[in-house]
């Protein structure tokens, strides 16, 4: 049912011209009982949407009620999965519709929980609480971070529970991305659609994202190097605060360069390649270390699905592929190593740098400490004594070289204090805060807890007296954590 509001919808369907086979049409399921539980204010109204009318329309975010010009769907598409291809699809997702933004900006508005679609398989199509609270949070950290992200508009509770190992009580998020379109939805094509099909998603992916490549001579393989160039400018960024993403199969890879799926990503304390925390990647495919070349072997998965629109001749486009391809990890250590030298304050590039900074990691690895609060040590020139990396006359040695290189640039203390605070995040939102937040609201709707750290994070480079609590460091960092996909 649709009912005119005052909510300042603005949908347009334009996924919907794109050929049937991406798409199916669904309603969503309806709940019992929907209340919001959650409601991003600050993002309502940069959508241009009326927050104050929009807060308590828990018909709406649960689905019970679609909002104005909503023509809801599952999308289809594929996916390597820990290198296994298969089809998916929107198996617990509707996407209502794309609203555009008073200034232009087109975002898919999507229910994550909404029920069974034809994409489902033998899922129930519908989502958990904690889960849902956690993508929540974690999206607008990221945000907080400057880091390109999926956002979140809402969570309601469904008044419904769902049965996993125990039941929970259910819940859906309203999710806001600039698309859905993923790698998976071009294997998608590829694999059971026509050239034309393809065609037609790569011109609408084009014309979304990268307006700019319309008119290139050969615009497709300026798309595929577009898309590299972007994935490798957000795994750098995640690197740099170390975000683990946790499952980057190629169904969880935007087109549109933005994190999306956060199922069982964490956030690293202790400074080790190898961490992971996602319960299901038992061989470590997804861990820190890992990252940047595991995105190399997704956009080679992504090189392979449009190889077709590149050349018509298939040496001429492996060969034009390979050299994108081959680009990726030059671009990546480009990215990394900019970011890097903000963290350490250098404004300027000298030869040494990397071997400066290859240093500083491989202590931090070796004395186990702490990267979040290493370089917020650095920040502040302020060394905690429970660090034993700070103890060490190998770190102290490292100091003394990196003070004479910043001392070799003309900028002053404070400019490169500046610079060190605006690249090194005073808090990020560590496993225990994030199982504290969701476990109280959870357990005893008591969302205070969600709401205090979710305003610490959404400035994280403040280095406020509020965030000094969040400041500390983790209990005992080295219990391992596990974390899961809340399926
Ligand atoms: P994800 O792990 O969220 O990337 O999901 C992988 C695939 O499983 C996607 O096709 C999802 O739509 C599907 N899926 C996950 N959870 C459910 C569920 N509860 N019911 C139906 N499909 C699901
Ligand atoms: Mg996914």
């Amino acid at each position: 049912m649709t009912v005119t509001t005052n909510e300042g919808w603005n949908l347009d369907n334009s996924y919907q011209r794109l050929p049937g086979l991406f798409y199916s049409r669904v309603q969503p399921t309806p709940v019992e009982d929907p209340e919001v539980v959650m409601f991003n204010q600050a993002l309502a109204t940069e959508l241009g949407l009326d927050a104050s009318n929009l807060e308590k329309s828990a018909d709406l975010f649960s689905g019970n009620r679609l909002p104005e010009g909503g023509l809801p769907i599952a999308q289809a598409y594929a996916g390597h999965q820990f290198g296994h291809f298969t089809m998916l699809g929107d198996g617990r997702a509707v996407l209502l519709g794309e609203h555009i933004t008073p200034d232009g900006r087109r975002v898919d508005i999507q229910l994550k929980g909404s029920g069974r679609t034809p994409y489902s398989r033998g899922g129930d199509g519908r989502s958990s609480l904690g889960p849902m609270l956690r993508e929540y949070l974690i999206s607008e950290a990221m945000y907080g971070l400057k880091i390109p992200t999926n956002r979140s508009l809402a969570v309601v509770t469904t008044g419904e529970s769902v049965e996993r190992e125990v039941a929970f009580p259910g819940a859906i998020l309203t999710r806001v991305a600039n698309s859905h379109l993923r790698v998976g939805t071009f294997q998608y094509a590829r694999n059971w659609g026509e050239k034309e099909d393809l065609q037609k998603l790569a011109d609408y992916a084009i014309d979304r994202h990268y307006p700019e490549l319309k008119n290139d001579d050969n615009k497709y393989i300026s798309f595929l190097k577009e898309v590299i160039r972007k994935q490798a400018g957000l795994i750098a960024k995640w690197q740099l605060v170390g975000f683990i993403h946790g499952v980057m199969n190629t169904d969880n890879v935007t087109i549109s360069g933005e994190t999306i799926d956060y199922g069982p990503c964490a956030f690293m304390d202790t400074y080790d390649k190898r961490t992971v925390f996602s319960s299901i990647d038992v061989r470590g495919r997804y861990a820190y270390g890992n990252q940047p070349d595991i995105g190399g072997w997704d956009l080679s998965r992504f090189a392979e699905a449009i190889l077709l629109l590149i050349d018509d001749d298939e040496d001429k486009a492996l060969e034009a592929a390979k050299e994108a391809i081959q680009e990726y990890l030059h671009l990546y250590d480009q990215y990394w190593l900019t970011g890097m030298r903000k963290k350490l304050g250098l404004f300027d590039e000298e030869e040494a740098d990397g071997e400066l900074i290859h240093r500083l990691l491989d202590l931090m690895e070796q004395h186990q400490a702490d990267y979040t609060n290493t370089f917020r040590s650095l920040t502040l020139d302020q060394f905690d004594k429970k660090m034993r990396l700070f103890q060490a006359n190998a770190f102290k040695q490292w100091y003394e070289k990196w003070q004479a290189r910043l001392a070799r640039q003309s900028e002053t203390t404070e400019q490169t204090q500046q610079l060190m605070m605006a690249n090194n995040p005073s808090i990020i939102p560590r496993n225990y805060l994030v199982e504290e937040a969701i476990e109280k609201a959870v357990s005893e709707n008591d969302y205070s807890v969600m709401e205090k750290l979710l305003a610490a994070l959404s400035n994280p480079y403040a280095y406020s007296e509020e965030q000094e609590e969040y400041a500390v460091l983790p209990p005992k960092p080295d219990e391992p954590y596990q974390t899961f996909c809340g399926t």
